[in-house]
This record gives structure tokens, C-alpha cells and sequence, in this order.
């Protein structure tokens, strides 16, 4: 099954221009959740990961899974203000403003080695967040998973010109 056949699009959402790649309606089939945790997890064969790390929200969902997947430890990535024990934040720009996510700080411990997930990396700006939070935490990530990416925007090769191994299971241009 091709994953593109679930994923449906909505143009100029949340504003006008934007083609938002909606992955609930693959959340909603059985078969595409399953092919795509399936996917996600399979290049982790003999790798070793300690956690996986989700970012807000449909990273929790498919993070959840492939924890669960990897008998692994989950740990969220939240938006400023959501969690309730100590914690450190890392700010991002958007295109008007910026937006700030946070992480426990007991979180992670030292040298521990982190699968990141979200749904889709475009900027990259929030999983560059995301990475420099699990850093400062004391961890080392291992690879960045996604379900789509849209290269267009860069995210991704900025991540790789970083040192970051990155994946993702499909492209929209
Ligand atoms: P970035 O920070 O890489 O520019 O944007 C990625 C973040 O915004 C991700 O957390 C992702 O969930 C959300 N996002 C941006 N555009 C889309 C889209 O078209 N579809 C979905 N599902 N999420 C998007």
C-alpha cells in the first residue's frame, strides 16, 4: 500500500497558500498506521536506541507506537507551559514570531541515545528545537524519523548539514 494514498491534503490551511498534509486520516486506517510504524521502526534493526522522544502532538502518537514497538522509554517534547515537573525550553522561529517547546530536565540521562519522531519536518525549525533540547538534556540523538517530508522547505538537509542522520517514508514538493 502506498502511504501518499492516506495522507490527504487540505489546501490553504491553517491560511491561504498553505497544502496542509493531514496524516490523521493514515492514523484512521489500520493498515496505513501499521505501515507506517512498521516503516519507521525497520531501519532501527541492531540499532541501538534508549528512547524514543515525540514532539507535540502527532509526534506522541507515532512516537508512542514505535516506543512501544522498540520496548522503550517515551519522553514528550511539549509546547511551552504543558508539563508539570522542571523543565527546560528552547525557542523557535516561525514565520511571524517565534513559539518555544520544552522538555523535563530528568527526562533523559547522560549519553543516552534518542530516536526523534514528528508527523512531517518542513523548516525544520521545530525538530532543530527539539534536538538542541534533547542535547542539553544530556542526550545524543540517533536519527530523525518522519513520516513525510517536504524538501522544498530544507528542513531536512539542514539537519543532515548538522551531522543528524534523518528518514523520512515520503516527499510532497
Ligand atoms: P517546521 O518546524 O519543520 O517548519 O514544521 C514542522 C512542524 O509543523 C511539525 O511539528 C508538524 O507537525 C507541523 N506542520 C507543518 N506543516 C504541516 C503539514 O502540512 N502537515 C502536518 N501534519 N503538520 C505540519
Amino acid at each position: 500500500m502506498d502511504l501518499k494514498s492516506v495522507i490527504r491534503t487540505i489546501p490553504d490551511y491553517p491560511k491561504p497558500g498553505i497544502m496542509f498534509r493531514d496524516i490523521t486520516t493514515l492514523l484512521t486506517d489500520a493498515r496505513g498506521f501499521r505501515r507506517a510504524v512498521d516503516e519507521l521502526v525497520q531501519p532501527l534493526a541492531g540499532a541501538k536506541i534508549d528512547k524514543v522522544a515525540g514532539i507535540e502532538a502527532r509526534g506522541f502518537i507515532l512516537g508512542g507506537a514505535i516506543a512501544h514497538q522498540l520496548s522503550v522509554g517515551f519522553v514528550p517534547i511539549r509546547k511551552k507551559g504543558k508539563l508539570p515537573f522542571e523543565t527546560i525550553g528552547e525557542t523557535y522561529d516561525l514565520e511571524y514570531g517565534t513559539d518555544e517547546v520544552e522538555i523535563h530536565t530528568d527526562a533523559i540521562e547522560k549519553g543516552e541515545r534518542i530516536l526523534l519522531v514528528d508527523d512531517l519536518i518542513a523548516t525544520g525549525g521545530t525538530a532543530g528545537a527539539a534536538i538542541k533540547l534533547i542535547e542539553r538534556a544530556g542526550g545524543v540523538v540517533a536519527l530523525c524519523s518522519f513520516v513525510v517530508d517536504l524538501p522544498d522547505l530544507g528542513g531536512a538537509e539542514k539537519l543532515r548539514a548538522q551531522g543528524m542522520n534523518v528518514t523520512a517514508l515520503v516527499e510532497y514538493e
